[in-house]
């Protein structure tokens, strides 16, 4: 990439942002991670240098590989992917600063036990299937409160820090709107038990998303397009 395509990518997108968080409020502060599933470590060390610093990936393996690269850096990692199992120890030894898919009480579990032997801590956000879509993974949005408070109370080494979705796959705005809404009352909700974070909007829909209540946006293509 370009380093003047990288700047305008990125101007592009925080002017948009910022306009989105403004109509919501000028109290609204959105954070913006740059999802870099798709594009190379040299690309990212250019919005890197254009003032981008958090970065998130969907692969174990792919998150491993680009920090051990770009070390050098003082990047910001998130974890955005579905995570199996046996890649649980590889991602807790990455030091992710965030991982945004924590998608089921069984594997919140797992995870605790492996920070527990570990002696350390990670820092989640609980997904939310809010579409009911069977190709995403997440919590039932009617089980979310609950599973949230089990986590609270049985995994002392997840720091639970919020919630977490992608919106429903559908042309019409309203359907969209509708998994956003779901997600936001879910966060809402759980403003007493120390939510902070209420991830949602991609390329397509984070203006969207960011009018319904959403504080932390993962945008890859529009970012990284050349
Ligand atoms: C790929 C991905 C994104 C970014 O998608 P774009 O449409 O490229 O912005 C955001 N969140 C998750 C969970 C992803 O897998």
């Amino acid at each position: 990439m370009d380093k003047s395509i990288a700047t305008k990518n990125l101007n592009d997108l925080i002017t948009k942002v910022e306009a989105a968080r403004l109509r919501v409020s000028e109290h609204h502060i959105v954070k913006i991670v740059g999802v870099s599933k798709y594009s190379s470590s040299d690309d990212i060390k250019i919005l890197y240098e254009n003032g981008q610093r958090a970065f998130g990936e969907n692969k174990v393996q792919d998150l491993k590989e680009k920090s051990e690269t770009l070390d050098e850096l003082p990047i910001e990692w998130h974890f955005i992917g579905t995570l199996q199992k046996n890649k649980i120890n590889n991602l807790i030894d990455l030091n992710p600063t965030l991982v945004h898919s924590l998608d089921s009480f069984e594997l919140a579990l797992e995870l605790n036990k492996k920070l527990e032997a570990k002696n350390k801590k990670l820092s989640c956000l609980l997904q939310i299937n809010s579409s009911y879509e069977d190709s995403k993974s997440g919590v039932d949005p009617k089980n979310a409160i609950d599973i949230y408070k089990n986590i609270l109370s049985k995994c002392p080494h997840i720091v639970l820090k919020g919630v977490m979705t992608i919106g429903a796959h559908s042309e019409d705005e309203n359907e969209i709107k509708k998994s956003f809404d779901i997600t936001k009352n879910i966060f809402d909700s759980l403003n007493e038990y120390g939510a902070q974070y209420c991830s949602m909007g991609m390329s397509k829909d984070f203006e969207l998303a960011i009018s319904c209540g959403s504080n932390l946006i993962r945008v890859g293509s529009t970012l990284f397009k050349v």
